[in-house]
């Protein structure tokens, strides 16, 4: 297959499984550096920041800078920054997406009479109160965004409820629907992971395992796509999607061969 330039690189299921690198995964990232490819690699997880991830690569033998890497929580806190710059938001959220939101200079509140946008996201400390802030901030007119839309966060052993299941508690006590998601599928994680590759989608290739957010963002962004099997996409689980990936990888060592 065809080298490119540039490398847009899930992690989970894609690099490594929990704490295990996917066989080959280190030297094929190694050597499409060597011969002159860049790899940005992107999480939909807002739930650590993203030197926690860098950490983890380096500790597993891929050096990477901070930004090499990014996630939800950083995508959807650089959009806020450029569009409406110092905004004021209510968070369900954890600290790591709290510190990202202040370190883009946006302003965090929980009076809603203040909030402009109410932010969900993956959030182990929901509870009633934050819910009821974000009904009475939308009622007041707040726009209600996300970080991710996945159901669920898969773990060793099983899942997790994600950050659909706080955008669910929101929109069914206001009404209100969701306006926009940074994480994968979105055009926003694409559009950053673009610009930091340098590269066009044409001379993109997003590499990820799961085909309704990964291979879809690919495709509707223009870039090549390449489905890995070593995730949570069977061959069987995908010919339920309407999404055809360029190339259907047994793993990431099979970028190179
Ligand atoms: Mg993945």
């Amino acid at each position: 297959m065809r080298r490119y330039p540039g490398y847009l690189c899930d992690l989970d299921g894609t690099v490594y499984l929990s704490e295990r690198l996917i066989p080959g995964a280190r030297e094929t990232i190694l050597a499409l550096r060597e011969a002159g490819s860049r790899i940005v690699f992107m999480s939909n997880k807002p739930l650590q920041p993203r030197s926690d991830y860098a950490a983890k690569l380096n500790r597993l033998g891929i050096p990477v800078e901070l930004d090499d890497v990014i996630n939800s929580s950083y995508v959807l806190a650089q959009h806020l920054a450029r569009e409406a710059p110092g905004a004021r938001l209510f968070v369900l959220g954890e600290p790591p997406l709290l510190a990202e939101l202040r370190d883009a200079g946006l302003k965090i509140t929980n009076d809603p009479a203040e909030v402009e946008y109410v932010v969900a996201a993956f959030d182990r400390t929901f509870a009633y109160d934050k819910l009821y802030t974000a009904f009475l901030a939308i009622r007041h007119g707040a726009h209600l965004i996300a970080t991710n839309a996945d159901r669920t966060c898969p773990v060793e052993g099983g899942e997790l409820p994600d950050a659909a299941s706080v955008i669910g508690a929101i929109e069914g006590c206001t009404g209100a629907k969701l306006e926009w998601v940074a994480g994968k599928p979105s055009r926003m994680m694409v559009e950053v992971g673009l610009r930091r590759l340098g590269v066009q989608p044409h001379d993109c290739l997003v590499v990820g395992d799961r085909i309704e957010t990964d291979v879809r963002m690919g495709i509707e962004a223009g870039t090549a796509t390449a489905l890995v099997l070593t995730g949570v996409t069977s061959p069987v689980k995908m010919a339920e999607f309407p999404y055809r990936p360029d190339y259907v990888l047994d793993s990431i060592a099979d970028l190179l061969r």
